[in-house]
């Protein structure tokens, strides 16, 4: 029998802010807790936990620690949750290939396949292999080949990262504007703008990303207990990304926003009409469908 789904979802703050201090139940006290909302919140640093460990020494000088409280719940992180919810934005242009295949890390000789489609086999005259190839060697793969990203908090790829949305691929946005003509152009007519909601199992995550994921918990957490409790959570732009493919029975659901923030273009709002696609009802039965052919 599978295991049952403890998915971790950052928006549901009230929620987790709860189970992370059960979590630190016995290390973090009353005691720290008070101290914590008497200090300058500036400094609880979601890098560094020292904050937090001179805190509860403080509270209790006889206390014996063996390990940081970012450590320590880092590893009951993992026992506590099975999944921890992330959104992916892209601009698919069939988001049924992503039921059927799941997500598949960057792959750049695929992509460079796109570009000659796009830009070599188009209307613009002005482009050539040449020109292309130019491009290819000015864009560095290293941050990208076999990564896919995740963020945390959908509301930053509407806000703060809506070129994933406009323009897809941050690869390809790259080599078009290095090429003459208006590439860019082009890349805003294909597809469309899609923000994917995944359950990633926990145990797909490297152990920095998770390490870093309970420092930013501890540290908006604890920020927040100025201003008193949230039922949800500010917003963030914690990203991270795993380097192997996710099956799409990870995916929760997807949505294709209205209106989205160009981050390449000023921060103007971009305006997309479409709205909806074949998949947006009933994926679930596209998948079963797939599946039953395998
Ligand atoms: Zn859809």
């Amino acid at each position: 029998m599978s295991k049952k789904r403890k998915v971790f979802v950052y928006f549901q703050m009230k929620k987790w802010g709860r189970e992370v201090l059960s979590l630190l139940d016995g290390l973090v006290t009353p005691a720290v807790i008070e101290k914590l909302t008497s200090e300058n919140s500036d400094s609880f640093y979601g890098d560094n936990g020292e904050w937090l460990d001179s805190a509860i020494r403080s509270a209790d000088p006889g206390k014996d620690i063996d390990e940081s409280s970012f450590q320590f719940l880092a590893s009951r992180f993992r026992e506590r949750y099975t999944h921890i919810r992330v959104f992916h934005g892209c601009r698919p242009v069939d988001v049924g290939e992503y039921y059927q295949r799941g997500f598949l890390p960057m792959d750049p000789e695929q992509l460079i396949e796109t570009a000659r489609r796009y830009f070599l086999r188009g209307q613009l005259k002005e482009i050539n292999e040449g020109l292309l190839e130019k491009a290819i060697a000015e864009i560095s793969t290293k941050h990208r080949a076999n990564h896919i990203y995740f963020v945390l908090d959908d509301r930053h790829l509407l806000n703060g990262a809506g070129e994933y949305l406009i323009y897809g691929s941050e690869y390809l946005y790259c080599l078009a504007i290095r090429l003459t003509g208006n590439c860019e152009s082009i890349l805003r007519k294909m597809g469309i703008p899609t923000i994917f909601a995944c359950d990633l199992p926990v145990e797909m995550v490297d152990s920095w990303a998770i390490d870093e994921l309970v420092g930013h918990l501890l540290s908006t957490l604890f920020r927040s207990f100025e201003s008193g409790e949230k039922k949800t959570a500010p917003k963030t732009r914690f990203s991270f990304w795993i380097k192997r493919a996710l099956p799409s029975e990870f995916i929760h659901s997807h949505y294709h926003p209205s209106h989205i923030r160009d981050s390449h273009n000023y921060h103007i709002v971009h305006e997309s009409i479409e709205t909806s696609c074949p998949f947006c009802k009933r994926p679930q039965e596209h998948i079963q469908k797939n599946q039953g052919r395998q």
